[in-house]
């Protein structure tokens, strides 16, 4: 409110001096139309950044020129950020650079955005301005490209994507069937975009609270494996059922055990999607481990469990186990074992959730006083310490080892 009021100042919105406003803009717009929470506030205005800059300076606002070449200021108000763009309109386009020029064009500022129920403006009164359709859209949940669809996904091939990651978080029923269509014929072409704005759309369309049927979509029509060749042999069954029991269990969406359900556990393929998607190293360590930790088998007895988390690390079993517990369940209804099998799963991932490495209380440094001149010879000494320990599910103290380590060395 406060920005809109700054940027109408000079008599904006309906006349004045220099017709200046501002509306805030997509998906703040479109979420609120849907009863859905607010993540950002974009704010698009006809004034120019130089102008918002100093408009904000002499109201005291903080202003961060976070993107001047793309015309975005960065006003910051209670230690809240609020992207404050200028109109633009593009002047040409290559497919992966568009030159934009200023403008105070609100219908070509509207036409430029992808889709219509991301093209919505909320004005100062609170008033929505529709220049492209977009309410409809947003009422009969209906993800369609502002114009021609083909047109719109040569200008820029995210959008390919982002239809499918929209249709994800907002669509329903069938996605449209003209941008369905433009984002099949044009699915090659995603070899050409970067690695991050790949893993970045792809990541948030994994995070959607059930990305299932944007998944059947997107394999129906073969965008998947253009992006994901992994999921080919291997499919995407998995995710109902892994949906369903995160919603049971309270489990927060996410988009690394999703990808996870439907990839397959090998090794080397994985190192290869964490390298050509440019995941973080955190994401393909924890994608890794899946494959590294081998399957579980839900009788295990607590002791062998205790000591395959020592060995293997929490990270991936409690992956493994999430998956098992996804197939387990969904096949559960009226089946008592599955039902029984869910129950042991569970029990086995609450343990592998709360566990913490326990610390072997013995080191090289031990060794060495213990009369092993430093060398292999040492590792080889503590590492068979070490597995003793463990295969006597961690009994022994320090003191204990130690004598045992005497012994050895005598
Ligand atoms: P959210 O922030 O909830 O993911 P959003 O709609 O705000 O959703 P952003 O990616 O933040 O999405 O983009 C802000 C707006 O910029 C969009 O609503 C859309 O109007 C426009 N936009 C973003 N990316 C593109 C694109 N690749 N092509 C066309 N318009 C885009
Ligand atoms: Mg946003």
């Amino acid at each position: 409110g406060r920005i809109l009021a700054l940027l109408n100042a000079g008599g904006g919105a309906g006349g004045g001096s220099d017709g200046g406003e501002g509306r805030v803009v997509g998906g703040a717009v479109r979420n609120s139309l849907m009863g859905l929470p607010v993540s950002d506030i974009d704010i698009a205005t006809t004034l120019t950044p130089e102008i918002v800059i100093e408009r904000a300076a002499a109201a005291g606002i903080k202003a961060v020129p976070t993107g001047l070449q793309h015309g975005t200021v960065t006003l910051v108000i209670d230690g809240k950020p609020f992207e404050v763009t200028t109109l633009r309109t593009d002047v040409e386009t290559d497919g992966r650079h568009a030159k934009v020029a200023f403008s105070t064009d609100w219908k070509a500022d509207a036409e430029r955005r992808d889709l219509t129920i991301n093209a919505l403006y909320a004005d100062a009164r609170g008033e929505v301005v529709d220049l492209v359709g977009g309410l409809a859209d947003i009422e009969a949940r209906n993800i369609r490209f502002i114009g021609d669809a083909a047109t719109r996904i040569a200008e820029d091939h995210l959008r390919i994507l982002r239809f499918f990651r929209f249709f994800a978080y907002y669509g329903s029923g069938r996605p449209d069937a003209e941008g369905l269509k433009a984002c099949a014929a044009a699915r090659s072409k995603l070899k050409t975009l970067s690695a991050e704005r790949v893993w970045s759309e792809l990541r948030k369309l994994l995070g959607a609270a059930d990305p299932g049927r944007a998944l059947l979509w997107m394999r129906q029509v073969a965008v998947l494996t253009e992006i994901l060749p992994e999921t080919e042999r291997w499919g995407i069954d998995a995710i109902p059922a892994l949906v369903a029991t995160e919603k049971a269990l309270g489990w927060a969406p996410d988009p690394l055990l999703r990808l996870a359900a439907i990839v397959p556990p090998d090794a080397a393929r994985l190192e290869a999607l964490a390298a050509r998607l440019k995941l973080s190293n955190a994401e393909a360590a924890t994608l890794k481990a899946w494959a590294m930790a081998a399957p579980i088998d839900d009788e295990i007895s607590s002791a062998a469990f205790e000591r395959l988390l020592y060995r293997n690390g929490a990270d991936g079993i409690t992956t493994r186990l999430k998956l098992a517990l996804g197939v387990a369940r969904g096949k559960a209804e009226g089946d008592l074992s599955e039902m029984a099998r869910s129950a042991r799963l569970g029990k086995l991932l609450d343990r592998a959730m709360t566990w913490k490495k326990p610390q072997f209380p013995v080191n090289g440094a031990d060794v060495i006083a213990a009369g092993i001149p430093s060398g292999p010879r040492v590792g080889e000494l503590l590492g068979s310490l070490e597995n003793q320990w463990v295969e006597e599910n961690f009994a022994s103290d320090r003191a204990e080892l130690l004598a045992r380590l005497q012994e050895r060395v005598q």
